[in-house]
């Protein structure tokens, strides 16, 4: 197979859920559908449950499995699909953001009982913000469900995009009969099953009485007036208005019970994008490019102590990524080789020699990347889009056991690389900030200083209400400004200005009083 089509059979995404929709059931339906796994109930959820054990034990045992999460690839129809794990628990959502800059397309998870959910919509923003391309997947219509329409319109609302319906269910819980697919106009009769995928009818003309006789009169009645309304309100699928993120396409299902996973996966092949041009600071990078470009998206700390050795999750932009072969690491001008990157199959991992732009690698690292860092064959190139965003919570960090101070201090230094939450430096007083999107993050830096560094750390409170990345479109206006402002002012950890705003109003009369410049809630703009 040629360079090009390798490119082109390529399908690269994340599936993103409220917590408890259906995100992991849903994986590991497609992994199933796609022959990758044989049982059900083999992919394991990353959810952290509340249970006895403490938060942080939880989040380790959870680490554990998100190594072999990570990535999960496929075959299917002679497409190659990746699917990127994100993480459910919204305290991790800056992992998931992360990750859904590797993706090239995205599929939602919704609950149809229960409609759009706070964490969709916030992940959602990321889609928006980066345009990518959203298939929305209704689950559970085995179980009573929200008026179809009604969940479209909701749909619509909640995540400001038009929506497309591209199948539609015949009832839901104890009347659910089955789904008509629309892209394909046949009929699929609902059987409840963990394991079989069920066969499609077809029924291309739905006036014919065939429909009455598998749905039932009623029904097929109700099923002929909803196409119908289906067919004046939302026009065929207009495939580009897909990929630039203006229209969803949506299907329902039950992925608890195979069904609609089918009609789902074949438009996805059908439709999602492969690999995309990316933008870097100096040009846009096209992957059909010869040479080879990638970037790390990820980090995974090694689960064991004794060996602080992490593995990198590089996403290929262009190219052809070779094994043993010496690459440009751009941050720090060095050449690198690596002799054992791995692929990921479903849960397994293997030593590849190549790999094309779509997939995912996993590095070996020792400390030497950090997120975002791009590897090319010699050209200078940052790519873009993957920003840092403002934190929710802010502490001070300070040291408890003197004489570790080193140690704590490569220990902050690894674990922000890795992108387990925000350093600020404040340049009033010169001490260290910790910014993270949930509590639990704090808990984790403090376990793991101890476990993997032994270092001992101690949180101290600040009141912060956000941190912004300040842009100047009048230098003198920011000097003035930091002077002012120079309690609030700190670096972060690439060195630029940030501005510690304590409170929404301190941030308000910022804007108000320093009109050139522009306050950003993201490290890029
Ligand atoms: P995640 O948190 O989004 O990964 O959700 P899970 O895949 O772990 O699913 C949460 C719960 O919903 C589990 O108990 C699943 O068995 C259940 N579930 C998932 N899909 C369906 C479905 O189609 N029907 C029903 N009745 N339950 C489902």
């Amino acid at each position: 197979m040629g360079f090009k089509e390798e490119i082109e059979r390529r399908r690269t995404f994340g599936i993103i859920s409220h917590p408890d929709a259906g995100k992991t059931t849903l994986t590991e339906k497609l992994l199933l559908f796609g022959g990758a796994i044989h049982v059900a109930g083999a992919v394991k959820s990353n959810k952290i449950k509340k249970t006895a054990t403490s938060d942080f034990m939880e989040i380790e045992r959870q680490r554990g499995i998100s190594v072999a999460t990570s990535v999960m690839g496929f075959e299917y129809n002679g497409i190659k699909i990746n699917i990127l794990d994100t993480p459910g628990h919204q305290d991790f959502a800056e992992d998931t953001f992360r990750t859904l800059t590797a993706c090239d397309s995205v599929i939602i998870v919704i609950d149809a009982a229960k409609g759009v959910e706070t964490q969709t919509r916030k992940l959602m923003q990321v889609c928006r913000m980066r345009k990518t391309p959203v298939i929305v997947f209704i689950n559970k219509l085995d179980r009573p469900a929200n008026d179809p329409f009604d969940i479209l319109d909701d749909v619509e609302k909640e995540l400001q995009i038009r929506v497309n319906p591209l199948s539609w269910p015949i009832g839901s819980g104890d009347t659910f009969k089955g789904i008509y697919n629309l892209h394909r106009q046949n009929l699929c009769l609902y059987s409840p099953s963990i394991q079989n995928i069920p066969e499609g009818i077809e029924i291309t003309d739905t006036r014919s009485d065939e429909l009455d006789h598998h749905i039932g009169e009623r029904a097929a009645g109700k099923l002929r007036e909803d196409l119908e309304l289906i067919q004046g309100v939302y026009p065929s699928l207009d495939r580009q208005e897909y990929l630039d993120a203006h229209v969803a396409p949506v299907f329902f299902g039950s992925a608890l019970n195979n069904f609609g996973i089918r009609e789902l996966l074949d438009c996805f092949i059908e439709i999602a994008p492969a690999p995309l041009a990316r933008e870097t600071e100096e040009r846009p990078v096209r992957p059909e490019e010869e040479k080879f470009t990638g970037f790390v998206f990820k980090i995974h700390a090694n689960m064991d102590p004794n060996h602080r050795d992490r593995i990198a999750f590089v996403k290929i932009c262009s190219g052809i990524f070779k094994r043993n072969t010496n690459y440009l690491h751009v941050r720090n001008g060095k050449m690198l080789k690596f002799s054992t990157p791995t692929a990921f199959m479903a849960s397994k991992k293997s030593v590849i020699d190549e790999a094309y732009p779509g997939d995912i690698i996993g590095l070996h690292d020792t400390g030497t990347f950090k997120i975002g860092d791009t590897l090319t064959e010699g050209e200078k190139l940052h790519f873009k889009g993957i920003p840092s965003f403002s934190p929710e919570l802010f502490k001070y960090i300070e040291n408890a056991d003197p004489m570790k101070s080193k140690q704590l201090a490569k220990g902050i230094d690894q674990l922000m690389d890795e992108g387990v939450a925000q350093l600020f430096v404040s340049q009033f007083n010169n001490r260290k900030i910790i910014g993270t999107v949930g509590a639990l993050q704090f808990e984790v830096i403090e376990y793991r200083l101890l476990h993997e560094y032994a270092a001992a750390c101690r949180w101290e409170p600040i009141n912060l209400y956000k941190a912004c990345w300040i842009e100047a479109q009048d230098q003198a206006e920011l000097e003035d400004f930091k002077k002012h402002k120079a309690q609030y002012m700190a670096k972060d950890k690439e060195g630029r200005d940030v501005f510690l705003a304590d409170s929404q109003y301190m941030l308000h009369m910022a804007q108000e009083n320093y009109k050139k410049l522009i306050f950003h809630f993201t490290s890029e703009f």
